[in-house]
């Protein structure tokens, strides 16, 4: 290792209510050179269907983020131990242009992911999936991917539209971004038009894991079959909040009764170690809903959890 890692901002070096609020308190940069992974807001919600407010979200994640200690107690993890990451602040998204907001989130992504640094990205609304795929299939060719949500997003359009929250992996499907044997999709439920809202996912070849199938149980034995499924090569995951339970993700955009729990959250995510994760997403917290800061507080968590998961992390006893 050449140059020092950096490090999260101490509690005891500074107070946790002090300082420049970037996530988990790590130093800013402006480039991915040099770095392993990096957090990236992209602060964007002309996607939604509903309630709005994702745009909110990456400057709400960061501020709770701030009470995050750099060592996971649960699975040993000291992701700042052997990876160099920083923050790398926000994508400048067009905030009155969908098209062009995509488009400059994609050319974004180029630039991040070229050194090979695996980017962790706080939404912002699920429409960002899409132009991320997009560079991450520049890069790597097709990915497999984990994608946990309410919903399975794959509309063909909204409102006649093409490019919108619900339709990202309808378009990733299309644009052959994606290794449809390796994608499994947890914890879709709710209300829907038609059976084939979730059966073109099947039909696809993805694995489906509906809530049900989640519902009182440990996702510990789900995950080995996840890992199973998608493992053998280059792997995205993308957490979508409302696959939680608006009890405990209320401030998001689409809630639906019957999600996952906080724990299912976490299996899944520490469930995906060993595997080729390239990249991932915490989207759809919308601050304006989540009047505790409870839903940023968790994604801020689940963020540092995915960093726990990535090739190259240290354990340390
Ligand atoms: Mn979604
Ligand atoms: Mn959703």
């Amino acid at each position: 290792m050449n140059e020092p890692l950096f490090q999260p901002l101490s509690g005891n070096t500074m107070p946790r209510f002090g300082g420049i609020a970037t996530m988990m308190r790590l130093p800013h940069v402006d480039t991915t050179v040099g770095l392993d992974a990096c957090f990236v807001g992209v602060p964007f919600d002309l996607g939604t269907s509903n309630r709005n407010g994702a745009r909110l979200g990456p400057r709400q994640i960061r501020t709770e983020s701030v009470l995050l200690r750099p060592y996971n107690m649960a699975t040993r993890a000291a992701p700042f131990d052997s990876l160099q990451v920083a923050d790398i602040g926000d994508v400048a998204v067009n905030p009155f242009n969908i098209v062009k907001a995509i488009e400059d989130i994609a050319l974004a992504y180029d630039e991040i992911i070229a050194t090979g640094c695996r980017p962790i990205s706080l939404g912002g609304d699920h429409t960002i999936a899409l132009p991320i795929l997009r560079a991450m299939h520049h890069r790597y060719g097709k990915v497999g991917v984990v994608h946990v949500d309410a919903h399975a997003d794959v509309n063909d359009t909204m409102y006649g539209e093409k490019i919108a929250h619900g339709t990202p992996f309808r378009r990733a499907v299309e644009e052959g971004l994606l290794d449809c044997d390796r994608v499994v999709q947890i914890g879709l439920r709710g209300t829907g038009y038609h059976a084939d809202d979730f059966d073109w996912c099947r039909q696809q070849g993805f694995r489906v894991v509906q809530a049900e199938e989640c519902w009182h149980k440990s996702l510990a034995p789900l995950m080995e079959e996840v890992r199973e499924r998608v493992g053998g090569g280059p792997v995205y995951l993308s957490f979508d909040i409302d696959g939680l339970d608006p009890a405990f993700a209320p401030g998001t955009g689409t809630p639906e009764i019957g999600g996952l729990t906080v724990p299912q959250g976490l299996e899944i995510i520490r469930g995906l170690r060993g595997l080729d994760i390239v990249g991932a997403d915490l989207v759809e917290v919308s601050p304006p809903y989540d009047p505790a800061g409870t839903t940023a507080l968790l994604a801020a968590n689940l963020a540092f959890e995915m960093l726990c998961v990535l090739p190259g992390v240290a354990y340390r006893t």
